[in-house]
């Protein structure tokens, strides 16, 4: 198992500089925080720090500057929220008076430092960066595990320079993903559903090698279903990803994964709310102005049925199109499903992606399962068996 320093490791931080690498990257309206996840997130790192007498400085990116300031784009527009979200007082630091700032900062005081991607050489990990960065600290800590598919300076430059381990949010977030896919607990079970095969191909191909259960949902199956013959009407597919399809499926049966594809679904001629044209059938009854926009209640039953055979679930992507009504059903289904044997004792549960995170909320359960990640793209690299280079860095 690979192992990476953390907190505990860190020794004696009072009166050290600390940078510490979050995500702080969170939507706005009208000048507004609007949503705080990502905020909280970065609380148990920086609160340990600041209590043991850290000076603590924040590095984090906001929005796409494209290598410079923009100050639609600063930092400084978050920094109120943070505060409050931090119950402490957080010093807002601009690049052009770093040093100064950085001097007059006492243990325990908590720093922001300036858009880190208002540099071009962010996003390069260009040395002369990574050395900017770095003079202004003693020890790094990575606590962004969301931004560690990247290797920019703040995300992996940094530990290669300064003494560098993984912060709390980081860890709890490692070791998750480690006891899902790592070394898991057989049988496994995984489920990929959301929009569309081709976003998410190399998350197939890895997980056959990998699981024992391969449940597809979502507009994926539909892509699935259409290679194997059946007709799916209207309904969203990539007709083009066939021999693709055909590739997995092979792959899945050579490597012992059970591929489930559903053999109910729900349909409707129209994409809308409750749509008078809503009907359950057979997938092989789809008819051609028809579109599949849920899997159906049978099939539901028996997934629920391969999960309780199951120790260990990972879920990326909803069943169906859970934002409109009814077709949440199965994806709530599910996740309840998943949720009460995680409660119980019998299964870990981890999951993760935007929507994903989205439907798991809707259906009430997120805080049931074992982990929900909220990173997305560096969730899904990691679902794709690929090394993240920030969490590669933090290696011993
Ligand atoms: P994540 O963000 O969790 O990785 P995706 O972005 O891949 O998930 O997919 C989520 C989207 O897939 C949702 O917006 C959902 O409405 C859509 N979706 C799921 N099933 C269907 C379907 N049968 N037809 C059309 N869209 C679907
Ligand atoms: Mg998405």
């Amino acid at each position: 198992m690979t192992t990476f320093k953390t907190l505990d490791d860190i020794g004696d931080v009072h009166g050290k500089r600390v940078l510490v690498r979050e995500d702080l990257n969170v939507p706005m309206q009208d000048g507004r925080v609007t949503d705080d996840t990502r905020l909280r997130a970065t609380v148990a790192t920086v609160g340990e720090l600041a209590d043991k007498g850290a000076i603590v400085l924040v590095l984090a990116h906001f929005g796409r500057p494209k290598g410079k300031p923009s100050p639609d784009m600063s930092l400084a527009l978050v920094t109120q929220a943070y505060s409050e979200v931090l119950g402490r007082p957080v010093r807002f630091v601009d690049w052009e008076v770093d040093s100064d700032n950085v001097a007059m900062l006492r243990p325990g005081d908590i720093a922001l430092l300036e858009n880190t991607r208002f540099f071009s050489g962010e996003e390069k990990n260009d040395p002369l960066t990574v050395q900017r960065f770095a003079r202004l600290g003693d020890l790094y800590v990575n606590d962004a595990f969301s931004a560690a598919h990247r290797a920019h300076a703040s995300t992996e430059g940094l530990a290669h320079v300064l003494p560098a381990f993984a912060g709390r949010a980081m860890e709890a977030e490692l070791k998750a993903l480690q006891k899902a896919l790592g070394e898991p607990e057989r049988p496994v079970a995984a489920v990929v559903g959301g929009a569309k095969v081709s976003s998410k191909l190399e998350v197939l191909r890895h997980l056959v090698a990998k699981v024992d259960h391969l449940i597809i949902g979502g507009g994926m199956a539909n892509t699935f279903l259409a290679a194997r013959g059946v007709d799916v009407g209207k309904s969203l597919c990539e007709h083009d990803l066939r021999d693709t399809a055909l590739e997995i499926l092979e792959a899945a049966e050579r490597a012992s994964c059970t591929v489930h594809l559903p053999y109910d679904v729900v349909v409707a001629k129209e994409f809308a709310a409750n749509p008078p044209s809503l009907r359950t059938c057979n997938v092989h009854e789809v008819a051609a102005d028809e579109m599949i926009l849920d899997i159906g209640p049978a099939a539901v039953e028996a997934l629920a049925d391969a999960l309780k055979t199951c120790r260990t679930l990972v879920w990326n992507g909803p069943l169906g199109a859970f934002e409109t009504p009814p077709f949440d059903a199965a994806t709530v289904q599910l996740a309840r499903t998943a949720a009460a044997l995680t409660e119980a004792g019998q299964l870990v549960s981890v999951a993760g992606g935007g929507d994903t995170v989205a439907a798991l909320n809707h259906a009430g359960v997120a805080d049931g399962f074992t982990f929900v990640s909220t990173a997305g793209g560096a969730f899904l690299e990691w679902m794709e068996g690929k090394d993240l280079p920030g969490v590669k860095a933090l290696e011993r």
